[in-house]
């Protein structure tokens, strides 16, 4: 027996000790235990059966080097072999993140489309950071992540899998979770993470697996055999247009066929292209993260608070019905920056760059009738600019008036123009 008792004191690699004060939980690799370290309350993962000496240095050369984004729950210090073992520490998940498995079963929900679009855009960002330090994942999967409901903030766990790109940390992934060529035998990378990455982001968005319709429903038992053909030799997405023999299942899969038609074209285009019988057999030419991240700051760009019932809903070129009371939208005022069209409805919000904060809220001025750009910014001061060529500082915490032919610079790279397209 590896356990440890209350009160025990395990020794750190490099000094320092922490304290035992009880267990958190346990699963088939470990125990998690409540620690003190250095006065505060910590986690520590401990194997119950020690991985081996490979395992132990690359998890000691992850602590070494550091989390590659703040989305990782990221091993903080490595412990001594003792007691028949090892484990390492890590921050305590706040209280207020639930396993994204309780959001499949909808015993979580996404207060709002908005924070869906942030944990979308959290773990793409996570990823394409855990990519850049040279790491693949290895074992993503639904376990792995845990989700504010409210805000869409995310926390990456289980991350002493994690290896350099081209490396097996042994520890196979759950098939659900891992790419064709991973469950027919192949070695993770960062080509099967970017899989794995979709395989998440479609549940996220359709609270269905890709690849779970009729033909997983209308399997007698699950097998490893089976898995191996469904995930594997014989994966066929559900809503693949040139072979129909998974789709899903009425009764059984409610949640993707309602919003499999509801969410935007561009998303149903994405997915049907990243989960193409071609993408599945060439793991090279799969999306790469910040395209991923491109595809939902769209997404984002295309939300909005209808004026009619309050809630949110997608615009569409074409498409301006709210899909919560079915009005019709008025979008002519819109702030044009570049290539991008976001829509100035009352209540919506704005995002100038890619990260999770919020930059502008539009709001509404009822004595002058008109609506009002607020700076939500921290820090940035945008300048304004009348079509006769007055400037205007706009600092955090400022409205501006929503007119058109105002330009205004958010940023020294970031300049937009206000336009009434009737
Ligand atoms: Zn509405």
């Amino acid at each position: 027996m590896t356990e440890l008792t209350n009160g025990a004191r395990i020794t750190l690699v490099g000094g320092g000790c922490i304290t035992i004060k009880k267990e958190l939980g346990r699963g088939g690799q470990g125990i998690v235990y409540l620690v003190s370290y250095n006065g505060k309350d910590m986690a520590l993962k401990w194997y119950l059966n020690a991985p081996d000496k490979y395992f132990y240095t690359n998890l000691n050369n992850n602590i070494l080097n550091g989390a590659p984004s703040d989305a990782f729950l990221w091993p903080k210090a490595l412990t001594e072999r003792q007691n028949g073992s090892y484990g390492y520490v890590m921050d305590l998940r706040p209280k207020n993140y639930f396993e994204f498995g309780n959001f499949l079963m909808a015993k979580a929900k996404f207060a709002s489309f908005d924070a869906m679009l942030n944990a979308a855009m959290k773990i793409c960002n996570g990823f394409m950071m855990l990519h850049r330090f040279g790491y693949s994942y290895q074992d993503l999967n639904d376990g792995n992540f845990f989700i504010d409901p409210k805000t869409g903030d995310v926390l990456i766990c289980d991350n002493d899998n994690v290896m350099p790109q081209g490396e097996k940390s042994g520890i196979m992934g759950k098939a659900r979770y891992m790419a064709p060529e991973v469950v027919a035998g192949g070695i993770p990378d960062k080509y099967s993470d970017r899989f794995s990455l979709s395989v998440i982001l479609f549940m996220l968005f359709y609270a269905n697996h890709p690849l779970e319709g009729a033909k997983v429903v209308a399997c007698p038992c699950m097998t490893e055999a089976y898995e191996k053909k469904f995930y594997g030799s014989e994966a066929v997405f559900i809503y693949n247009p040139n072979d129909k023999s998974n789709l899903p299942v009425r009764g059984i899969h409610q949640n993707v066929i309602r919003r499999w038609p509801a969410l935007p074209t561009v998303l149903r285009e994405t997915f049907t292209r990243e989960f193409s019988e071609e993408m599945l057999r060439n793991p090279q030419k799969r999306m790469i993260e910040q395209n991923w991240e491109k595809l939902i700051a769209t997404l984002r760009d295309s939300l909005v608070i209808c004026p009619h019932c309050k809630g949110e809903t997608f615009i569409e070129e074409g498409k301006n019905t709210c899909l919560n009371c079915g009005k019709i939208i008025n979008t002519s005022l819109q702030l044009k920056l570049g290539a991008r069209t976001l829509y100035l409805t009352e209540g919506t919000k704005l995002y100038i760059d890619h990260n999770n904060s919020v930059d502008v809220q539009v709001q509404s001025d009822p004595k002058a009738g008109i609506l009002l750009l607020k700076n939500l910014s921290p820090d940035a001061t945008w300048t304004a600019e009348t079509p006769s060529g007055k400037l205007k500082a706009v600092a955090p915490g400022d409205v501006m008036p929503v007119k058109a032919g105002i330009k205004v610079s958010f940023n020294q790279n970031t300049k937009g123009e206000i336009v009434q397209n009737n």
